[in-house]
Protein backbone atom coordinates (compact mmCIF):
# COMPACT_ATOMS: atom_id res chain seq x y z
CA UNK A 1 0.00 0.00 0.00
CA UNK A 2 2.57 2.55 -1.02
CA UNK A 3 0.37 5.27 -2.70
CA UNK A 4 -1.67 8.18 -0.90
CA UNK A 5 -4.41 7.45 -1.42
CA UNK A 6 -7.53 10.27 -2.02
CA UNK A 7 -10.27 7.99 -3.41
CA UNK A 8 -13.74 9.32 -2.05
CA UNK A 9 -15.27 5.92 -1.55
CA UNK A 10 -14.53 2.92 -1.39
CA UNK A 11 -11.93 5.13 0.11
CA UNK A 12 -8.79 4.43 2.44
CA UNK A 13 -8.62 2.33 5.67
CA UNK A 14 -6.31 1.94 8.16
CA UNK A 15 -3.27 0.05 8.05
CA UNK A 16 -3.44 -2.38 10.49
CA UNK A 17 -6.97 -3.06 9.23
CA UNK A 18 -5.29 -4.34 5.67
CA UNK A 19 -2.98 -6.68 7.74
CA UNK A 20 -5.76 -8.04 10.07
CA UNK A 21 -8.10 -8.55 7.32
CA UNK A 22 -5.71 -10.30 5.32
CA UNK A 23 -5.16 -12.58 8.47
CA UNK A 24 -8.89 -13.69 8.68
CA UNK A 25 -9.00 -14.11 4.75
CA UNK A 26 -6.59 -16.60 5.66
CA UNK A 27 -7.77 -18.05 9.19
CA UNK A 28 -10.54 -16.36 10.99
CA UNK A 29 -10.27 -16.11 14.97
CA UNK A 30 -8.26 -19.37 15.23
CA UNK A 31 -10.84 -21.26 13.63
CA UNK A 32 -8.87 -22.82 10.99
CA UNK A 33 -11.00 -21.48 8.15
CA UNK A 34 -11.66 -18.05 6.11
CA UNK A 35 -14.07 -15.08 6.58
CA UNK A 36 -15.49 -15.97 3.59
CA UNK A 37 -16.35 -19.23 4.73
CA UNK A 38 -17.58 -19.13 7.85
CA UNK A 39 -20.78 -19.47 9.63
CA UNK A 40 -22.74 -16.28 10.56
CA UNK A 41 -24.47 -18.34 12.92
CA UNK A 42 -21.01 -19.32 14.61
CA UNK A 43 -20.36 -17.94 18.09
CA UNK A 44 -17.02 -16.53 16.72
CA UNK A 45 -19.18 -14.28 13.63
CA UNK A 46 -21.46 -13.64 16.41
CA UNK A 47 -19.32 -11.78 18.44
CA UNK A 48 -17.75 -9.85 15.58
CA UNK A 49 -21.75 -8.15 15.24
CA UNK A 50 -22.21 -7.58 18.77
CA UNK A 51 -18.78 -5.92 19.33
CA UNK A 52 -19.39 -3.98 15.92
CA UNK A 53 -22.80 -2.68 17.40
CA UNK A 54 -21.88 -2.44 20.68
CA UNK A 55 -18.38 -0.15 19.17
CA UNK A 56 -20.80 2.08 17.49
CA UNK A 57 -22.86 3.13 20.53
CA UNK A 58 -19.66 3.82 22.56
CA UNK A 59 -18.04 5.70 19.58
CA UNK A 60 -21.34 7.93 19.28
CA UNK A 61 -21.85 7.95 23.14
CA UNK A 62 -25.53 6.78 22.12
CA UNK A 63 -28.60 6.52 24.32
CA UNK A 64 -30.08 2.80 25.36
CA UNK A 65 -32.86 3.97 23.25
CA UNK A 66 -30.79 3.39 19.69
CA UNK A 67 -30.64 0.30 18.42
CA UNK A 68 -27.79 -0.84 16.19
CA UNK A 69 -28.16 -2.21 12.68
CA UNK A 70 -25.90 -3.51 9.55
CA UNK A 71 -28.04 -3.84 6.64
CA UNK A 72 -27.36 -4.28 2.88
CA UNK A 73 -28.44 -1.96 -0.32
CA UNK A 74 -26.33 0.97 1.04
CA UNK A 75 -26.70 3.89 1.83
CA UNK A 76 -29.40 4.29 -1.12
CA UNK A 77 -31.49 1.84 0.45
CA UNK A 78 -31.66 3.84 3.14
CA UNK A 79 -33.70 7.01 1.16
CA UNK A 80 -36.76 4.67 0.81
CA UNK A 81 -36.17 2.27 3.94
CA UNK A 82 -36.66 5.43 6.27
CA UNK A 83 -39.52 7.02 5.00
CA UNK A 84 -40.99 3.39 4.91
CA UNK A 85 -40.35 3.38 8.43
CA UNK A 86 -40.73 6.62 9.57
CA UNK A 87 -42.92 8.69 7.64
CA UNK A 88 -46.97 8.75 9.09
CA UNK A 89 -47.51 12.06 6.84
CA UNK A 90 -45.14 14.34 5.80
CA UNK A 91 -41.50 14.32 6.15
CA UNK A 92 -38.77 17.53 5.79
CA UNK A 93 -35.46 17.92 3.56
CA UNK A 94 -32.52 19.42 3.52
CA UNK A 95 -31.30 19.61 -0.25
CA UNK A 96 -27.58 19.66 -0.16
CA UNK A 97 -26.93 17.79 -3.05
CA UNK A 98 -27.02 15.36 -4.94
CA UNK A 99 -27.48 12.09 -2.39
CA UNK A 100 -30.08 14.35 -1.00
CA UNK A 101 -31.56 14.92 -3.70
CA UNK A 102 -32.04 11.00 -4.30
CA UNK A 103 -33.23 10.68 -0.80
CA UNK A 104 -36.12 13.41 -1.85
CA UNK A 105 -37.30 11.70 -4.81
CA UNK A 106 -37.63 8.30 -2.83
CA UNK A 107 -39.36 10.51 0.15
CA UNK A 108 -42.02 10.95 -2.14
CA UNK A 109 -43.29 8.22 -3.36
CA UNK A 110 -43.96 7.77 0.37
CA UNK A 111 -45.83 11.25 1.03
CA UNK A 112 -45.74 14.66 1.36
CA UNK A 113 -42.18 15.83 1.04
CA UNK A 114 -41.50 19.47 1.98
CA UNK A 115 -37.87 20.76 0.71
CA UNK A 116 -37.19 23.18 3.73
CA UNK A 117 -34.29 24.90 2.02
CA UNK A 118 -31.66 23.76 -1.40
CA UNK A 119 -28.57 25.14 -2.49
CA UNK A 120 -29.01 24.36 -5.76
CA UNK A 121 -29.10 27.36 -7.00
CA UNK A 122 -25.64 27.65 -6.34
CA UNK A 123 -24.09 24.24 -7.34
CA UNK A 124 -24.24 22.95 -3.80
CA UNK A 125 -21.72 25.21 -2.71
CA UNK A 126 -22.60 26.11 0.81
CA UNK A 127 -25.18 25.02 3.39
CA UNK A 128 -28.49 26.65 3.86
CA UNK A 129 -28.98 27.91 7.06
CA UNK A 130 -32.40 29.42 8.70
CA UNK A 131 -34.71 28.19 7.65
CA UNK A 132 -37.84 26.86 8.99
CA UNK A 133 -38.76 23.27 9.82
CA UNK A 134 -42.49 22.48 10.05
CA UNK A 135 -43.82 21.41 13.40
CA UNK A 136 -46.05 18.46 11.74
CA UNK A 137 -42.71 16.65 9.89
CA UNK A 138 -42.26 13.41 11.21
CA UNK A 139 -38.51 14.29 10.76
CA UNK A 140 -36.20 16.13 8.99
CA UNK A 141 -33.75 14.66 6.76
CA UNK A 142 -30.17 16.60 6.36
CA UNK A 143 -26.70 15.05 4.78
CA UNK A 144 -24.20 16.31 7.63
CA UNK A 145 -21.20 15.88 4.51
CA UNK A 146 -21.67 16.28 1.07
CA UNK A 147 -19.52 14.23 -0.53
CA UNK A 148 -19.65 15.57 -4.08
CA UNK A 149 -19.38 19.29 -3.16
CA UNK A 150 -17.41 19.59 -0.10
CA UNK A 151 -20.04 21.01 2.47
CA UNK A 152 -20.18 19.87 5.97
CA UNK A 153 -22.72 20.56 8.27
CA UNK A 154 -21.34 22.28 11.51
CA UNK A 155 -24.78 23.39 12.92
CA UNK A 156 -28.23 21.66 13.08
CA UNK A 157 -31.66 23.10 13.38
CA UNK A 158 -32.94 23.56 17.12
CA UNK A 159 -36.35 21.72 16.18
CA UNK A 160 -38.66 19.45 18.09
CA UNK A 161 -38.90 17.37 14.82
CA UNK A 162 -36.55 14.07 14.85
CA UNK A 163 -33.41 14.59 12.91
CA UNK A 164 -32.39 12.16 10.51
CA UNK A 165 -28.86 12.01 8.95
CA UNK A 166 -26.97 10.96 6.10
CA UNK A 167 -23.45 10.74 7.98
CA UNK A 168 -22.32 8.51 5.13
CA UNK A 169 -19.28 10.59 4.00
CA UNK A 170 -18.42 11.85 7.84
CA UNK A 171 -19.08 9.28 10.19
CA UNK A 172 -16.95 8.63 13.32
CA UNK A 173 -14.81 11.92 11.77
CA UNK A 174 -15.47 13.87 14.66
CA UNK A 175 -17.59 14.97 17.77
CA UNK A 176 -21.50 15.74 17.61
CA UNK A 177 -24.04 14.97 20.16
CA UNK A 178 -25.31 12.41 18.27
CA UNK A 179 -28.44 11.71 21.00
CA UNK A 180 -29.89 14.97 19.32
CA UNK A 181 -30.56 12.91 16.40
CA UNK A 182 -33.68 10.07 15.33
CA UNK A 183 -31.76 8.07 13.06
CA UNK A 184 -28.33 7.91 11.62
CA UNK A 185 -27.15 6.11 8.64
CA UNK A 186 -23.82 5.80 6.83
CA UNK A 187 -22.72 3.26 4.00
CA UNK A 188 -19.42 1.66 5.07
CA UNK A 189 -17.52 2.46 2.44
CA UNK A 190 -16.55 6.03 2.96
CA UNK A 191 -14.51 5.97 6.38
CA UNK A 192 -15.87 2.28 7.90
CA UNK A 193 -15.24 -0.20 5.99
CA UNK A 194 -15.37 -2.17 3.26
CA UNK A 195 -18.62 -1.30 0.58
CA UNK A 196 -21.42 -4.19 1.29
CA UNK A 197 -23.00 -2.88 4.43
CA UNK A 198 -24.83 0.26 5.86
CA UNK A 199 -25.12 1.24 9.25
CA UNK A 200 -28.14 2.67 10.50
CA UNK A 201 -28.72 3.71 14.47
CA UNK A 202 -32.19 4.08 15.00
CA UNK A 203 -34.11 5.59 18.04
CA UNK A 204 -36.44 2.44 19.17
CA UNK A 205 -39.17 5.25 20.05
CA UNK A 206 -39.81 6.69 16.40
CA UNK A 207 -40.71 2.98 15.12
CA UNK A 208 -44.48 1.63 14.86
CA UNK A 209 -46.21 5.22 14.24
CA UNK A 210 -46.97 4.83 10.63
CA UNK A 211 -49.57 3.06 10.44
CA UNK A 212 -48.21 1.37 7.42
CA UNK A 213 -47.81 -2.39 6.20
CA UNK A 214 -43.87 -2.78 5.88
CA UNK A 215 -42.23 -6.02 4.00
CA UNK A 216 -40.28 -7.73 6.60
CA UNK A 217 -37.06 -7.23 4.73
CA UNK A 218 -37.64 -3.54 5.02
CA UNK A 219 -39.09 -3.06 8.58
CA UNK A 220 -35.87 -1.90 11.03
CA UNK A 221 -38.01 -3.75 13.72
CA UNK A 222 -37.46 -6.94 12.14
CA UNK A 223 -33.52 -6.08 12.28
CA UNK A 224 -33.63 -5.20 15.94
CA UNK A 225 -35.76 -8.28 17.11
CA UNK A 226 -32.92 -10.84 15.53
CA UNK A 227 -29.33 -8.99 16.35
CA UNK A 228 -28.78 -7.66 12.96
CA UNK A 229 -28.82 -11.29 12.11
CA UNK A 230 -32.16 -11.90 10.56
CA UNK A 231 -30.89 -13.11 7.23
CA UNK A 232 -26.91 -13.63 6.17
CA UNK A 233 -25.31 -10.47 7.10
CA UNK A 234 -22.18 -9.01 4.93
CA UNK A 235 -19.86 -11.18 7.07
CA UNK A 236 -16.78 -9.93 5.58
CA UNK A 237 -17.67 -6.16 5.59
CA UNK A 238 -19.15 -6.15 9.10
CA UNK A 239 -15.97 -7.77 10.38
CA UNK A 240 -13.57 -5.15 8.45
CA UNK A 241 -16.08 -2.32 9.81
CA UNK A 242 -15.59 -3.60 13.46
CA UNK A 243 -11.55 -4.08 13.16
CA UNK A 244 -11.94 -0.14 11.72
CA UNK A 245 -14.41 0.91 15.41
CA UNK A 246 -11.76 -1.38 17.22
CA UNK A 247 -8.85 1.24 15.52
CA UNK A 248 -11.26 4.44 15.87
CA UNK A 249 -11.35 3.43 19.28
CA UNK A 250 -7.76 2.59 19.82
CA UNK A 251 -6.50 5.75 18.75
CA UNK A 252 -8.86 7.97 21.12
CA UNK A 253 -12.37 8.31 19.76
CA UNK A 254 -14.06 10.61 17.82
CA UNK A 255 -12.68 13.40 19.02
CA UNK A 256 -8.87 12.18 18.14
CA UNK A 257 -9.77 11.97 14.94
CA UNK A 258 -11.68 15.09 14.92
CA UNK A 259 -8.45 17.17 15.53
CA UNK A 260 -6.24 15.20 13.03
CA UNK A 261 -8.71 15.94 10.60
CA UNK A 262 -9.02 19.87 11.60
CA UNK A 263 -5.34 19.25 11.12
CA UNK A 264 -5.25 17.45 7.82
CA UNK A 265 -8.14 20.19 6.15
CA UNK A 266 -6.54 23.13 7.57
CA UNK A 267 -3.20 22.44 5.93
CA UNK A 268 -4.93 21.88 2.54
CA UNK A 269 -6.88 24.72 2.55
CA UNK A 270 -4.61 27.31 3.36
CA UNK A 271 -2.78 26.05 0.74
CA UNK A 272 -5.52 26.24 -1.45
CA UNK A 273 -6.54 30.29 0.32
CA UNK A 274 -2.52 30.87 -0.47
CA UNK A 275 -1.66 29.46 -3.61
CA UNK A 276 -2.88 31.25 -6.72
CA UNK A 277 -3.08 28.37 -9.32
CA UNK A 278 -5.98 26.61 -7.16
CA UNK A 279 -9.39 28.00 -6.15
CA UNK A 280 -12.10 26.19 -3.92
CA UNK A 281 -15.63 27.38 -4.80
CA UNK A 282 -17.02 26.10 -1.19
CA UNK A 283 -18.06 29.09 1.16
CA UNK A 284 -15.55 29.10 4.02
CA UNK A 285 -18.26 28.74 7.01
CA UNK A 286 -19.08 25.27 4.69
CA UNK A 287 -15.84 23.80 4.23
CA UNK A 288 -15.83 20.25 4.73
CA UNK A 289 -13.29 18.74 6.32
CA UNK A 290 -13.12 15.00 4.64
CA UNK A 291 -13.39 16.49 1.08
CA UNK A 292 -12.05 18.80 0.07
CA UNK A 293 -12.92 20.22 -3.99
CA UNK A 294 -11.03 22.72 -5.87
CA UNK A 295 -10.05 23.25 -9.58
CA UNK A 296 -6.69 24.72 -11.22
CA UNK A 297 -7.25 28.62 -11.86
CA UNK A 298 -5.28 28.14 -14.93
CA UNK A 299 -6.63 25.18 -17.20
CA UNK A 300 -3.42 24.74 -19.12
CA UNK A 301 -1.57 23.49 -16.69
CA UNK A 302 -4.18 20.52 -15.99
CA UNK A 303 -1.82 17.80 -17.82
CA UNK A 304 1.08 19.37 -16.01
CA UNK A 305 -0.41 19.03 -12.34
CA UNK A 306 -2.06 15.46 -13.48
CA UNK A 307 1.47 14.16 -14.38
CA UNK A 308 3.21 15.38 -10.67
CA UNK A 309 0.68 14.49 -8.58
CA UNK A 310 0.99 10.91 -10.34
CA UNK A 311 4.66 10.71 -10.05
CA UNK A 312 4.61 11.72 -5.77
CA UNK A 313 2.10 8.36 -5.77
CA UNK A 314 -1.57 10.23 -5.46
CA UNK A 315 -4.37 8.54 -6.68
CA UNK A 316 -7.96 9.33 -6.42
CA UNK A 317 -7.91 13.07 -6.98
CA UNK A 318 -10.41 13.06 -9.62
CA UNK A 319 -13.39 15.74 -8.90
CA UNK A 320 -17.00 13.79 -8.86
CA UNK A 321 -17.65 13.34 -12.47
CA UNK A 322 -21.04 15.53 -12.25
CA UNK A 323 -18.68 18.68 -11.08
CA UNK A 324 -14.97 17.79 -12.35
CA UNK A 325 -11.85 19.43 -11.48
CA UNK A 326 -10.44 17.73 -8.15
CA UNK A 327 -11.57 16.51 -4.64
CA UNK A 328 -9.05 15.14 -1.87
CA UNK A 329 -10.72 13.14 0.13
CA UNK A 330 -8.87 12.61 3.28
CA UNK A 331 -11.29 10.23 5.62
CA UNK A 332 -9.72 9.43 9.32
CA UNK A 333 -7.19 6.80 7.71
CA UNK A 334 -5.60 9.21 5.22
CA UNK A 335 -2.14 10.08 6.95
CA UNK A 336 -1.26 13.60 7.68
CA UNK A 337 1.97 12.89 5.55
CA UNK A 338 -0.45 12.53 2.56
CA UNK A 339 -1.71 16.10 2.53
CA UNK A 340 1.44 17.36 2.97
CA UNK A 341 2.81 15.62 -0.23
CA UNK A 342 -0.31 16.73 -2.12
CA UNK A 343 0.61 20.17 -1.01
CA UNK A 344 3.82 20.06 -1.75
CA UNK A 345 3.11 18.81 -5.33
CA UNK A 346 0.72 22.13 -5.40
CA UNK A 347 4.09 24.33 -4.59
CA UNK A 348 6.14 22.89 -6.66
CA UNK A 349 3.55 23.11 -9.69
CA UNK A 350 3.31 26.87 -8.70
CA UNK A 351 7.52 27.18 -8.67
CA UNK A 352 7.02 25.84 -12.39
CA UNK A 353 4.72 28.09 -13.73
C1 LIG B 1 -21.74 7.57 -1.17
C2 LIG B 1 -22.89 8.24 -0.54
C3 LIG B 1 -24.19 7.69 -0.62
C4 LIG B 1 -24.50 6.46 -1.42
O1 LIG B 1 -24.04 5.33 -0.78
P1 LIG B 1 -24.29 3.88 -1.39
O2 LIG B 1 -23.79 3.01 -0.28
O3 LIG B 1 -23.49 3.78 -2.64
O4 LIG B 1 -25.74 3.72 -1.64
C5 LIG B 1 -25.20 8.36 0.04
N1 LIG B 1 -24.98 9.48 0.73
C6 LIG B 1 -23.75 10.03 0.82
C7 LIG B 1 -23.56 11.29 1.61
C8 LIG B 1 -22.67 9.42 0.19
O5 LIG B 1 -21.45 9.96 0.27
Amino acid sequence: MKKHNFFAGPGILPGPVYEQAKQAIDDFAGMGVSILSVSHRSAEFSAVMEKARTLVKELMNLDDDFEVLFLQGGASMQFLQIPYNLMHKKAAYLDTGAWASKAIKESRYFGETVVVASSANEQYSYIPKGYPVPEDADYLHVTTNNTIYGTQMFDFPETEVPLVADMSSDIFSRKLDFNRFGLIYAGAQKNMGPAGTVLVAVRKSLLGKTGRRIPTMLDYETHIAKGSMFNTPPVFAVYVSMLTLEWVKAKGGVEAMEKINREKSRLLYKELDRNPLFNTKVRKEDRSMMNVTFDLTDESLRPEFDRMWKEAGIIGLKGHRSVGGYRASLYNALPLESVKTLVEVMQELEKKA
